[in-house]
């Protein structure tokens, strides 16, 4: 097997290459074999994603499919498209198995069939960044040789503890991962939905709902709340649930999510350049956060907003919030005040929330595991003793199932390669 060249590459320049070097596992089953070095100079610098273990960061080959319902693209890696398909095909899964996760409208074999058909979105290529000790911080994605070579994200290094409480979530000393880069999967894209989960607060007509699904608002308004239903149990009112986009017909149980955040632009019409307050409302398990940001609108200018994983940010604002309106089933409040008499424009508004690694597992599971060094939490990491995880935590195959792995085992951290 030959390296990568080096050099810039374009991505679907690597995807004609001969030089296949595959990565990632599906569900227990290895889809690509990897390949191994005799010594770490043979080792090439970039690498081209294959399996789903890093979705929604990294993609191998890829599908996107459109809703015929609610027209949201769904993003599925090609091997996990392929085996819905055969479980439709083979009647493993029943006709309605596969749905679009963010209406529920019932994605059929035909569309399935023809998603195949269309064209491979490139698999993303990575590049080994660095490869000194030092740099394998809690968060980076890195690659693993473990029977294969994987990309997996750092979530415990050296010296730390791994536990997990009991929902399964893991924990690094104690906590849940606060690093920065953890991922975000949507929950929510208000301008895929005719009718909007998004209300004004009781007795309110503060926001108005426009005929292109952004919103306007005047000086000094009043909450907007997110309505979450659970689109697999009849669009009840319900909690965020765990659900993975690109997971088509993976049959799993689902689990209260956390770290919702949201994402919106804002604009102020002709004229209207001002200072907007913007304050968002989050549930939590450990109680509502408040967040408060400046924003500086200018005329006719989206001005992208973004809040912070509440886990992290912290409450920033003593702000009176209304008995209720944020509740585990209405975790998401909104209100923004500008100056007198200002209109507001907001558009692209979506929820989101944060990865979190479970592991609900009760003994490592895959054959690669090692037996001399089984997995047991707490789980305190020797000095030569690392947890990896992937960011598709229900399809990943990492330190769950295989133990820790060792220094030696890490060949390097990696970036998206350009
Ligand atoms: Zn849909």
């Amino acid at each position: 097997m030959t390296p990568l060249p080096p050099g810039r590459v374009s991505r679907r320049n690597f995807a004609k290459s001969g030089a296949e070097i595959s990565l990632g596992t599906l569900g227990g089953l290895t889809i690509s074999g990897g390949c191994r070095y005799g010594t770490p100079k043979q080792t090439p610098k970039r690498y081209r994603i294959s399996g789903p273990s890093m979705n929604p960061t990294l993609w191998g080959p890829s599908r996107s499919l459109a809703c015929e319902s609610c027209g949201i693209r769904i993003r599925v890696d090609s091997s996990t498209l392929q085996l819905a398909m055969e479980g439709l095909s083979q009647g493993v899964l029943p006709a309605s198995a596969l749905a679009c996760w963010h209406c529920g409208h019932v994605i059929t074999k035909t569309q399935v069939r023809h998603g195949l058909a269309t064209d491979e979105l490139p698999p993303d290529v990575v590049e080994i960044t660095a490869r000194a000790r030092r740099d394998f911080q809690p968060g980076a994605m890195v690659l693993i040789e473990r029977q294969g070579t994987h990309a997996k994200r750092l979530l415990g290094v050296p010296g730390q503890t791994i536990s997990r409480d009991r929902l399964g979530r893991l924990q690094i000393d104690g906590q849940l991962p606060g690093f920065s880069s953890l991922p975000q999967i949507t929950v929510d894209a208000d301008r895929c939905r005719e009718r909007s989960r998004w209300l004004n607060e009781a007795a309110s007509t503060g926001w108005q709902r426009q005929t292109d699904r952004s919103w306007t608002t005047h000086s000094d308004s009043s909450w907007l709340v997110y309505h979450h239903q659970n689109v697999y149990r009849g669009k009840h009112s319900g909690r965020v649930l765990d659900d993975y986009p690109g997971n088509l017909g993976v049959q799993r149980s689902l689990f209260p999510a956390a770290g919702l955040s949201i994402q919106f632009s804002l604009a102020a019409p002709v004229g209207g350049e001002q200072a907007a307050e913007v304050w968002t409302a989050i549930w939590t398990e450990s109680g509502v956060v408040l967040q408060q940001q400046r924003v500086r609108l200018r005329a006719n200018i989206a001005i992208p907003v973004q809040t912070k994983n509440p886990a992290v940010a912290g409450s920033s604002s003593r702000l009176h919030l209304p008995t209720d309106l944020v509740t585990p089933q209405t975790p998401v409040a909104l209100r923004i005040a500008a100056g007198p008499r200002s209109r507001i424009d907001l558009s692209d508004l979506s929820v989101n929330r944060t990865v979190v690694y479970r592991d609900t597992a009760v003994v490592p599971r895959a054959k690669s595991a090692n037996p001399a060094r089984p997995l047991q939490y707490p789980q305190r990491l020797g000095d030569d003793e690392w947890f990896v995880v992937g960011d598709n935590v229900p399809l990943s195959i990492d330190s769950r199932h295989w133990g820790v792995v060792t220094t030696a085992e890490i060949l390097g951290c990696i970036e998206l390669s350009t």
